[in-house]
């Protein structure tokens, strides 16, 4: 499954430890990308207006632009629908890349969301950029990466060397104009998400992203779930 890449241009003392990293992997390691999301709902009666809320984990994973996709995996390539996401329109692809960190250090099996971008994407959380030698990945808003590290991204048929592009990914809310005017908040605007349970947490930063094709759904990485226990829950609350 996890094709590790034609790694035509990589020096090969990297490709004998991707190769041993992913030998490691097989024996017991669960790296499959996006496949680990924990949902819960909002307890709230749903008796009429309160928006379903739905908290989602959003694992590790990449977002290819055009040119990217055909290094990646061939000229004119699309990406393979595996599952849908939450928000209308994204989905799971089949396809996967290893990541090549700083210290040749390497994620395999990395997730691609569809559709394609304008520009490429990792999304790593702290625990994953550290293990890759990233010391200080800046979380940012999806699409917002100027000035943060790249990384080597290998595919089964070519190597891109990102310029730019990982980041992780910051705490947001997505919502609609409606959504956003029963919460009374706009573009940009901070919320608070209470995450009830044994090991609650109140997360304080999460960012307001309105769109008309958005459904109410909150975006936090696998540490923030793993460190609120969101996956021990059900008790959500989403409020300024
Ligand atoms: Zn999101």
């Amino acid at each position: 499954m996890a094709s590790a890449a034609n790694p035509v241009s990589i020096d090969r003392s990297i490709v004998e430890r991707i190769v041993r990293q992913v030998a490691l992997e097989y024996l017991g390691r669960d790296e499959s990308g996006a496949s680990n999301d924990r949902s819960s709902s909002l307890g709230h009666d749903s008796k009429g207006k309160e928006p379903e809320l739905v908290v989602q984990t959003s694992s590790r994973h990449m977002h290819v632009c055009r040119e990217d996709m055909d290094v990646l995996f061939g000229p004119g390539t699309e990406l393979t629908f595996d599952r849908p996401l939450f928000q209308e329109g994204n989905f799971a692809a089949k396809e996967t890349v290893t990541i090549v960190g700083p210290r040749s250090r390497i994620i395999s099996n990395l997730r691609i969301l569809g559709p394609m971008r304008k520009q490429s994407q990792v999304e790593l959380a702290f625990t994953d950029a550290i293990m890759l030698g990233f010391n200080d990945l800046p979380v940012r808003l999806s699409g917002n990466i100027k000035g943060t590290p790249g990384a080597v991204i290998i595919g089964p048929k070519g190597v891109v060397e990102l310029k730019e592009g990982v980041i992780r990914a910051a705490i947001h809310a997505h919502m609609n104009p409606q959504e956003a005017a029963h919460f009374g908040v706009k573009q940009g605007d901070m919320m608070k998400l209470r995450v009830g349970g044994p090991s609650g947490v109140t997360f304080n930063n999460v960012h307001v992203r309105i769109d008309p094709t958005s459904r109410l759904n909150v975006h936090m990485d696998t540490d923030e779930a793993n460190a609120c226990g969101l996956h021990l829950t059900k008790e959500v609350e989403l409020f300024k």
